[in-house]
């Protein structure tokens, strides 16, 4: 049981409908597919089966018309049972998100109502070689030509890579202007000139698929373009500040899955003639970990409530979901492998992926170094714009 936080009967609905997929249909192939690299398309079908891709999408665009806590909720408890599976999931929303903030209303018309249905997942390309936290630094170029731009460039580390239909895609249309040099386009499968590159091989979140996106004088047309012409970080900045409590989310559901099997663990695993949960030692770890967890959730449902009310800004709270959420679930999932013990660092028992499938939620969407510096920016500009008043 987790603390009341006055969901609606609707989110109640579908944190009910993701737990009973968790359970049912994705803990049994977790360790499977995880081991096999596989993407969970089975799962993706039932979840849109389910109306789970609509959750977050307007009613007119064929949603259900709910906000970033609904996508929260449905992704923490995917997350109970597999990381790597929900992200495939969630990063489908990360793609999602450029459209619904930046897509002209032709836009949303021509792709939001197929996403929200599920039938097509889409990725966000931003991450290359040389550019990672520093975004600026890519070297993807989109050249205008006519009534068209021409995309050259390699993205890499993209989640969703290769299965996804639909592609948000930055790319660089005045490199003299800088941050202000970039463009974000949609780029569909199949376009002439986009191809796949090398399938990464990776630590946790193994059945998610992560690949590099490779651009060869492709032709986009120019009503590919989401926003206006310069604006491609600033669409970045935005999904990003939407999409953050998601990844929260992931990391509170890792946890919280980690936490329950420890907790099952301990009751059942006897030395010294008695359950170790009788130790005070464990008993202390296990109220450690059910309090960070617990603050952990209302910090991010708070973000996201805040942003679903249509808060002005709220990169700092976003951002600061993001970074405690991921560290409580490194340190949780860390101290329940160190409950089960020798056993804990067996493939044969399910802790260890959870310790995995953690890491990533430190480093991905911004690193929780750039999350603090998201984090101080915001309040030293509070702190400023104080002072003027
Ligand atoms: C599994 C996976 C999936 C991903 N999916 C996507 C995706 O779908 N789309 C996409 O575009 N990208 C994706 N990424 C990329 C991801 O967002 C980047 O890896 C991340 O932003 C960090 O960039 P980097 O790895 O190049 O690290 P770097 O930027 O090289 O950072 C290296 C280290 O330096 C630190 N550092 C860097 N700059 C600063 C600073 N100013 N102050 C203090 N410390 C700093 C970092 O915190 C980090 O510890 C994915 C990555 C992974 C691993």
């Amino acid at each position: 049981m987790t603390m009341d936080y006055y969901l609606t009967d609707e989110q109640k609905m579908i944190q009910e409908l993701a737990r009973k997929i968790a359970e049912e249909k994705i803990r049994p192939i977790a360790a499977e597919l995880d081991e096999k690299e596989e993407f969970p398309w089975e799962i993706m079908k039932v979840l849109a089966k389910s109306d789970l891709f609509g959750i977050f999408v307007e009613e007119k665009y064929g949603g259900t018309g709910g906000g970033v806590l609904e996508l929260c909720l449905a992704t923490e408890e995917l997350s109970r049972a597999c990381g790597g599976i929900a992200i495939c999931y969630a990063a489908s929303a990360l793609g999602t998100y450029p459209i619904i903030l930046f897509g002209k209303d032709e836009q949303k018309e021509r792709y939001l109502p197929s996403l929200a249905r599920g039938e097509k997942l889409t990725a966000f390309a931003l991450t290359e070689a040389g550019a990672g936290s520093d975004a600026a630094a890519i070297q993807m170029t989109a050249k205008k030509d006519g009534d068209s731009y021409v995309l050259n460039g390699t993205k890499q580390w993209i989640t969703n890579g290769g299965e996804a239909e639909i592609y948000t895609v930055i790319a660089m249309t005045n490199k003299a202007k800088g941050a202000r040099g970039a463009s974000a386009f949609i780029v569909e499968k199949g376009t002439k000139g986009f191809d796949f590159g090398k399938k990464e091989k990776k630590m946790g979140i193994r059945a998610s698929a992560t690949k590099e996106l490779v651009l060869t004088d492709c032709r986009v047309p120019k009503a590919t373009l989401l926003g206006k012409e310069g604006m491609g970080f600033v669409v970045a900045l935005k999904t990003f500040d939407q999409s953050r409590p998601g990844v929260a989310a992931q990391a509170v559901g890792i946890a919280q899955g980690a936490l329950d099997l420890a907790t099952e663990y301990a009751r059942e695993r006897v030395q010294f003639g008695k359950s170790i949960s009788s130790f005070q030692g464990i008993q202390f770890m296990l109220a450690d970990m059910a309090t960070q967890i617990e603050a952990a959730r209302a910090l991010v449902y708070s973000a996201a409530r805040m942003i679903d009310a249509g808060a002005n800004r709220f990169s700092k709270e976003s951002a600061m979901a993001k970074l405690f959420a991921s560290d409580v679930c490194m340190k949780v999932t860390t101290d329940c492998v160190q409950i089960f013990g020798g056993y804990g660092y067996m493939k044969d028992y399910p802790i260890e992926k959870f310790m995995r499938d953690a890491k990533i939620t430190q480093i991905y969407e911004g690193t929780n170094q750039i999350q603090r510096n998201i984090i101080a920016s915001g309040l030293i500009k509070e702190a400023a714009s104080k002072k003027q008043v």
